[in-house]
């Protein structure tokens, strides 16, 4: 379905209550435009929504919205509630889950995926919900978000108030937890698999992820990267429709003037979420990885907040053009042959070897 540009207007209006976009207006052509942190500008992270702030926003949502309910579904390492936003109709309809911050360093996805949640409940979303569940788990790893963790933040540049880590406050990467046994996982991952995975029936998957700042195609900055599992003992067909949930991504923000994808080098092994997630329960999964993170140690990784605007427009696009093609049969039938021509990314400008985390 085409959206208005009205309903693009309301989008904009509503991503600015969250202060986190900066840019007046968004130009075709602004993909890849926002200046990575060149050592001058601010990464100012009092900008972005803090924990509390959230489940303050989620139970607000949860008051107006019938649909939504809200649950609880463990504690983090340092006892932060992990909340899930179910919009759950009809047991019977298809099932898809939005994930985000497994990093906690990896924001704006989060705040796009809170802007979806209140979109739900307005007329712009009228009736896709009685042909499609959405789950939402949105920051996964609050301590991490918090920059609460049992180690050290010295070295991160961004300011503002927290600092924002990768890792839990164990300082583990949840997003390599995927491979093992449940009741070994570190907390975070294991509220996710216990009372999530193992309890409702889930038939698509998007993780949304950021990355650096310097993958590129054609030396032009792209303003994300996307792959689906690779681990060769998922499902020929489990791929299939990972393929067909990531071509509607694909086609959607391709259609934006400001956006440009490229395919995402990842890793076959099943402890990263794409693969294991696909492996253990035959879950169609789509990687999503946003241009830039809110803070790192290392610069080239961060993005400078001029960004920030269209890449919560990005999030918003991906979660909602999923959500309706699900609901309206079309996934079925989306063309994936640009998987076969989509060229990996590649950095512009040559980055210092591991100086960035993958996925
Ligand atoms: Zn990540």
């Amino acid at each position: 379905m085409k959206k208005s540009k009205k309903f693009l207007t309301v989008t904009l209006a509503s991503a600015m209550v969250f202060g986190a976009l900066t840019t007046a207006a968004l130009p075709v052509g602004a993909v890849g435009n926002g200046p990575n942190y060149n050592g001058n500008e601010s990464i100012r992270t009092s900008i972005l929504t803090t924990y509390e702030e959230m489940v303050d926003f989620l139970k607000k949502q949860e008051a107006r919205q019938a649909n939504l309910e809200l649950e609880v579904i463990g504690q983090s390492v340092k006892g932060r509630d992990l909340y899930v936003a179910k919009f759950i109709t009809n047991p019977e309809n298809p099932t898809i889950l939005f994930l985000t911050q497994q990093h906690g360093n990896e924001q704006l996805a989060t705040e796009g995926a809170l802007e979806f949640i209140k979109h739900l409940g307005t007329n712009k979303t009228k009736g896709v919900l009685d042909n499609v569940n959405v789950i939402v788990v949105p920051m996964l790893n609050p301590d991490g978000a918090m920059g609460d963790v049992n180690f050290s933040t010295d070295n991160y540049i961004a300011d503002g108030g927290r600092h924002l880590t990768r890792a839990n406050a164990n300082n583990v990467d949840l997003n390599r937890e995927h491979n093992k046994d449940i009741s070994v996982m570190e907390p975070e991952a294991r509220a996710l698999y216990e009372n999530v995975f193992e309890k409702y029936e889930i038939d698509y998957l998007i993780d949304l992820h950021h990355q650096g700042t310097q993958s590129a195609l054609d030396n032009k900055y792209v303003s994300g990267s996307i792959l689906y599992p690779t681990n060769g003992e998922v499902d020929p067909h489990v791929i299939e429709n990972s393929k067909k949930l990531g071509a509607v991504v694909y086609h959607e923000i391709e259609s934006k003037g400001w956006g440009l994808l490229g395919k995402y080098n990842g890793g076959s092994g099943d402890n990263i979420g794409r693969n294991g997630i696909a492996k253990r329960y035959g879950i169609a999964t789509l990687l999503f990885e946003m241009r830039g993170m809110s803070d790192h140690t290392n610069p080239s990784a961060v993005l400078g907040q001029k960004s920030n605007g269209y890449l919560i427009k990005q999030s918003i696009a991906t979660l909602d053009s999923t959500v309706r093609a699900i609901a309206d049969g079309s996934i079925e039938t989306v063309d994936t042959s640009f998987w076969e021509t989509l060229p990996f990314q590649r950095n512009k400008v040559a980055e210092e070897e591991g100086e960035e985390d993958g996925e």
